[in-house]
């Protein structure tokens, strides 16, 4: 398949330090190809000079193309707006840390000539991670395979091509919380893997600390499961059995025997557990709820300061 067009999807957050070299690293293995290709960096509200390294590459590389963000919207809706302005055949979606070797990118899009559409990277081992985010990482997709019936392949990333046509369904799913790598198991198509060494960060830290990795947990099981409702309700039939059971226990001991209940203890006990299991509940609901609101909102995804670099009149994106 020759005079294939392809579209490398890079989204940034604060990625000064290593940007300058994640191009150098793409454009040595496009360039390889002998192909045409874009680079899309989507700036996703950086604070520091991220933005502006790819301003002055898209000056002098025309593959470049810059979306900046207005502010920061987050991993997954940046991917999702690197998706909106794609043109490629096949796309390719990448970190911009160079945790993920784009020496890969050959190999996946060999898989793609060979007739695959989503060719998605397989983490073999991760290096340099911390034992934390490799724990928690595990429990997060074996948790997520366990409430989910979507077959959401365990140690995967973003890092992944796909084709033109996944690309335009994808484009079709409007949902507000995105788990893009769900999105992408739940719409079928011929999927294969490749397998690589997850590397160390090149430079910088990572954008995920503990509160959005657990926002991040949270949109992935709550856009593709409600188990967690059907848990609460659970949880509430047995309590409700339980106490029922007591309740009998109690009523006998009041009418026909002497003890008298000297427990405050115990019911002090138990009813700060129940709120606490029932506070938790409203929770789980609030959760779903939330989402619900903010589909409800219908505000674009995302908002473009600006892009630099795609002539515009080829194909208006969606917002
Ligand atoms: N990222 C982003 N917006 C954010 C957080 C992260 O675009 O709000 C980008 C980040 O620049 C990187 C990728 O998403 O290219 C993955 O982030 P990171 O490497 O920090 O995550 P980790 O590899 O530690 O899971
Ligand atoms: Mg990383």
């Amino acid at each position: 398949m020759s005079g294939s067009l392809f579209s490398v999807i890079v989204p940034m957050y604060n990625e000064e330090e290593v940007i300058g070299t994640t191009f150098e690293r793409l454009k040595q293995v496009m360039d390889s190809l002998g192909e045409r290709y874009e680079l899309i960096f989507v700036n996703d509200g950086s604070k520091d000079r991220s933005a502006d390294i790819i301003k002055q590459l898209a000056e002098q590389h025309q593959e470049v193309v810059l979306i900046d963000f207005s502010r920061n919207f987050g991993h997954q809706i940046a991917i999702t707006a690197g998706m909106d302005y794609a043109r490629g055949d096949a796309i390719i979606i990448i970190d911009a840390d160079l945790q993920d070797p784009p020496e890969v990118i050959l190999q996946m899009i060999d898989k793609w000539r060979d007739g695959y559409e989503v060719v998605y990277g397989k983490r073999v081992k991760r290096k340099g991670e911390t034992w934390f985010k490799k724990a928690t990482a595990k429990i997060f997709y074996r948790t997520l395979r366990a409430l989910t019936n979507v077959d959401i392949p365990a140690d995967t990333g973003d890092f992944r091509l796909i084709d033109r046509k996944v690309c335009d369904v994808l484009k079709g799913l409007k949902e507000k919380n995105r788990f893009v790598r769900g999105l992408v198991s739940w719409i079928g198509f011929r999927q294969t893997s490749v397998e690589f060494v997850r590397e160390e960060r090149f430079a910088g830290v990572t954008k995920y600390p503990l509160k959005r990795m657990l926002r991040f947990a949270l949109d992935a099981i709550t856009s593709f499961s409600y188990k967690p409702l059907k848990i609460a309700s659970y949880i509430g039939f047995t309590i409700s059995f339980f106490s029922f059971i007591y309740l009998v226990i109690v009523v006998y001991q009041r009418l026909f025997t002497n003890t008298t209940t000297a427990g405050w203890a115990s019911i002090v006990a138990i009813n700060l557990l129940f709120n606490g299991i029932i506070l938790i509940l409203l929770g789980v609901i609030g959760e779903y709820i939330g989402r619900i609101y903010d589909e409800t909102k219908n505000r674009p995804l995302y908002i473009v300061r600006e892009c630099i670099g795609q002539q515009q009149d080829e194909e208006a994106p969606r917002l």
